[in-house]
């Protein structure tokens, strides 16, 4: 009989659950790890190629978000990078053009602001004229052949890396932890139905049988809370499953152009980027529209939604406050009509256009099977929906649960480096932090 006694169990091979495992293997002292997946690959939802916009979000295109903000997200994409500069086989990381794109005078006076706001920690950031914007993606830069009508200016970078496979990505973070002396087992089609409590740790009921350890890490995506609440934690959280849909055109774009972001629209940024899986196309999107389920493409988890969802007052009240502004709803319903057949591109384009003025919906073709879903988080107690990542990590317990929107594909080694640091002081095992700290951040302690 197998031994199914770890000292961590982590559910879901995503990007956040094979970052953990390969951090763990690598920095730490941890013998035995356990991924128990539900499906039959790596990154099958979430983190596969054709569910995210496969960005390396650096903050410095992202005008959502603050400048605090994007030098945390900056610390901890540069942790990708240099993991990347580490492995013999980089079949993940690449380098591409990127701007923020403004259109009109409007936009282009809060870019400038922006760019002299953010110049000191993006020094590799330029602020470029319609020529050069020309000169880096003609066809954004031009209508019928002539510059375009409006102002246009943008802030951008030619030689930084920018966009990611997190499916390739996640593969490799087990190849590498595997070629460590830590033992990583992982279990593929295999369904954790329950996490029961016992004295000593805790024990997985699975589709494959009980596994047990000392300490449990959820990285289960979408499923998490629905984990935490089976434990009684996250009763105040509940989900918001938005799913994010793409268009294909032909290949249009050199780089990734990103537009400015409406302040009251936080899932609305329509970017334009290379299509890492499908060299001879560019990829417009995402859209964001609610779904009540919380897988893309597999059938089912219908259920799951509600149970996650838990709607009550609050969680209307919450509705109400989004719905009641007539931006929000606007936006809402057009993102509907963006998944109703021979309407949606006739809409679409309009938005599009924005990037690429020449497009017609002629050029578009819905991307099916694309696009994943972002578990929003409602926060029941504040009446809030809230835009980042959340974890749960329980004082007195040995276990956390990973709730994991965007930005969490890029984030993934700076959630498996706290993972990590909380699972060694619990289990009282060694962290060698040092050769972290000099090996993924460039030397710098960030102190978290
Ligand atoms: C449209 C869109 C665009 C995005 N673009 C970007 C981007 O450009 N850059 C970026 O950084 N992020 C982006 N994101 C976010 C990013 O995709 C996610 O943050 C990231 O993939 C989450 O990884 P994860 O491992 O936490 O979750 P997932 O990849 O969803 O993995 C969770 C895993 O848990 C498994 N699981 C679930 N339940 C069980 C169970 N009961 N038993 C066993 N296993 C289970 C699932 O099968 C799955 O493999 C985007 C998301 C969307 C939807």
């Amino acid at each position: 009989m197998q031994n199914r006694d770890y000292d961590v169990i982590i559910i879901g091979a995503g990007i956040t659950g094979t970052a953990l495992s390969y951090v763990l293997a690598k920095y730490t002292s941890v013998k035995r790890v356990c991924i128990l997946e539900k499906y039959g690959s790596i990154a099958p939802l979430n983190s596969n190629a054709t569910s995210n916009s496969q960005t390396l979000h650096c903050g410095d295109i992202e005008t959502n978000y603050t400048l605090k903000k994007a030098v945390q997200v900056k610390h901890t994409a540069n942790m990708l990078v240099n993991y990347a500069k580490q492995v013999s086989n980089n079949n993940f990381l690449y380098k591409f053009p990127k701007m923020i794109l403004a259109v009109g005078e409007d936009e282009c006076e809060r870019l400038e602001k922006r760019h002299a706001e953010f110049a000191n920690d993006f020094p590799y950031m330029q602020l470029w004229d319609a020529d050069k914007i020309a000169e880096i993606e003609p066809t954004v830069a031009l209508k019928n052949g002539k510059s375009r009508p409006e102002k246009i200016m943008a802030s951008g970078c030619e030689d930084e890396y920018c966009a990611v496979n997190y499916g390739q990505l996640a593969r490799s973070f087990i190849e590498t932890a595997r070629n460590t002396n830590t033992s990583i087992d992982l279990k593929l089609d295999t369904k954790v139905e329950k996490i029961i409590q016992l004295e000593d740790g805790y024990e997985c009921q699975t589709t494959q049988g009980r596994f047990r350890s000392k300490f449990i890490v959820v990285s289960a995506g979408t499923h998490s809370l629905l984990f935490a609440n089976q434990l009684d934690y996250g009763m105040d959280l509940s989900i918001l499953p938005m799913a994010g849909s793409f268009y294909f055109i032909p290949n249009s774009l050199n780089g990734k152009v990103y537009t400015m972001q409406n302040d009251k629209l936080p899932f609305a940024a329509l970017h334009g980027d290379p299509d890492l899986t499908e060299p001879s196309k560019t990829r417009l999107g995402p859209t964001a529209l609610m779904m009540p389920k919380l897988e893309r493409y597999t059938g089912g988890t219908y259920l799951d939604f509600w149970l996650s969802l838990k709607l009550d007052g609050k969680v209307l009240k919450v509705f109400w406050t989004l719905i009641k502004d007539s931006t929000i709803r606007n936006y809402i319903f057009r993102n509907f009509l963006f998944e109703i057949p021979w309407l949606n591109k006739k809409l679409f384009v309009k938005d599009a256009q924005k990037i690429i003025p020449d497009l017609t919906a002629k050029d578009l073709t819905y991307a099916e099977g694309y696009g994943g879903i972002r578990p929003q988080i409602i926060d029941k107690t504040s009446l809030e929906l809230k835009l980042g990542e959340a974890s749960i990590v329980p004082e007195n317990d040995n276990i956390i649960f990973n709730i994991t929107p965007s930005p969490g594909a890029t984030t993934c080694l700076g959630n498996a480096y706290r993972d990590a640091k909380i699972i060694c002081e619990k289990l009282n095992i060694k962290f060698k932090q040092e050769e972290f700290i000099a090996n993924l951040l460039n030397g710098k302690n960030l102190g978290n």
